[in-house]
């Protein structure tokens, strides 16, 4: 499928309207790098750290972790790594982790919330990532982040460990950014300055919307009952993308959702300009957003949002068809 569109590989996704919308790959193993070349994605828009803690039997060492995030690190070579650090809880449980008696563990104990409370592990994964980068810039998202105080805190500790290891000798990063996932609604209200401290911040759309429509991901009951392109979802969307640009903050998208063409077209057209996805959905994405005027599907979803649809859905993809 990747040959398809090898054509437009080293193409940029810009729009019949001259808009051009950045394209980064998931990832989350060293295995996933080749992808980077061969997809065309400009970066990692979201490097999933926690497979290396949940394929291993004990918490692997801080030496083992620096080396892999090097490795991650040279392979990507000029492109950007964005390290998520440790999300676990809720439906990734650590083989050593004491598991936890939770009535509803997708809103319990699980990703930063663990890292605040037991602040070893992610302290030895900061410190593994400064020693990895070695000079370089680095780039670090905490996940689930539900309010100011969890992002201040969790940045506190990397400052920490950012002077820990410059007394310790070892070289800091040239560059250094501190990005938040926006995974749940209250996060979207939280105050301006929080929006001003964050270097960057990057929806979350499998958990947002999860919590936004109240419907379990996990559950093929409900899991597909509301659509993304719902007009209620798309309003939340269009005044994220209005907080960060007030406050000058960039701003990206790395659920699933990202990689759907008809979605990441409609997000685009939202005011989003990073989307970051599985590399197998960078070409059909990049195909899509080249072929279409963004500021004309805005004024579709305007259209829409206006005649008392419940979702965008039917009319961009009648606006779609009618493309060439
Ligand atoms: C998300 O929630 O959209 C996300 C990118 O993180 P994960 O799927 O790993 O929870
Ligand atoms: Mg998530």
């Amino acid at each position: 499928a990747q040959e398809r569109y090898a054509s437009i590989r080293d193409k940029p996704a810009t729009s019949l309207c001259g808009t051009t919308v950045s394209l980064q790959m998931n990832a989350g193993l060293m295995a996933d790098l080749p992808s980077l070349p061969s997809s065309g994605a400009e970066g990692v828009g979201l490097f999933r750290t926690e497979l290396q803690f949940l394929t291993r039997a004990r918490v692997p060492r801080r030496g083992e972790l620096a080396q892999l995030y090097a490795k991650v690190m040279d392979a990507a070579g000029d492109k950007k790594v964005v390290f998520r650090t440790l999300d676990i809880g809720s439906d990734k449980v650590l083989p050593y982790m004491k598991p936890q008696d939770e009535p509803n563990p997708a809103l319990g104990w699980r990703a930063i919330r663990v890292g605040l409370d037991k602040p070893g592990v992610m302290r030895m994964q900061l410190q593994a990532l400064i020693r990895a980068a070695n000079g370089r810039p680095l780039s670090v998202m905490f996940p689930f982040i539900a309010q100011f105080d969890e992002f201040t805190a969790a940045r506190d500790h990397l400052m920490r460990e950012m002077d820990r290891e410059a007394s310790l000798g070892h070289v800091l990063p040239c560059k250094l950014e501190v990005g938040a996932m926006l995974e749940t609604p209250s996060l979207a209200f939280a105050p301006h300055q929080f929006f001003e401290m964050a270097d960057f911040i990057s929806i979350g759309g499998n958990d947002l919307k999860q919590f936004f429509f109240a419907a379990d991901r996990e559950n093929e009951r409900v899991r597909r009952r509301y659509d993304t392109l719902n007009v209620s979802f798309l309003t939340f969307l269009e005044q994220i993308v209005h907080r960060c640009s007030e406050a000058d903050t960039s701003l990206s998208f790395c659920g699933e959702d990202a990689g759907r063409p008809v979605e990441a077209v409609c997000f685009a057209a939202m005011g989003l300009r990073n989307l970051s996805m599985r590399p197998a959905s960078i070409g059909p994405v990049k195909s899509l957003l080249r072929r279409v005027d963004l500021r004309e599907a805005r004024s579709v979803i305007t259209e829409a949002r206006g005649s008392g649809a419940q979702s965008v859905r039917g009319a961009v993809m009648d606006w779609l068809k009618r493309q060439n």
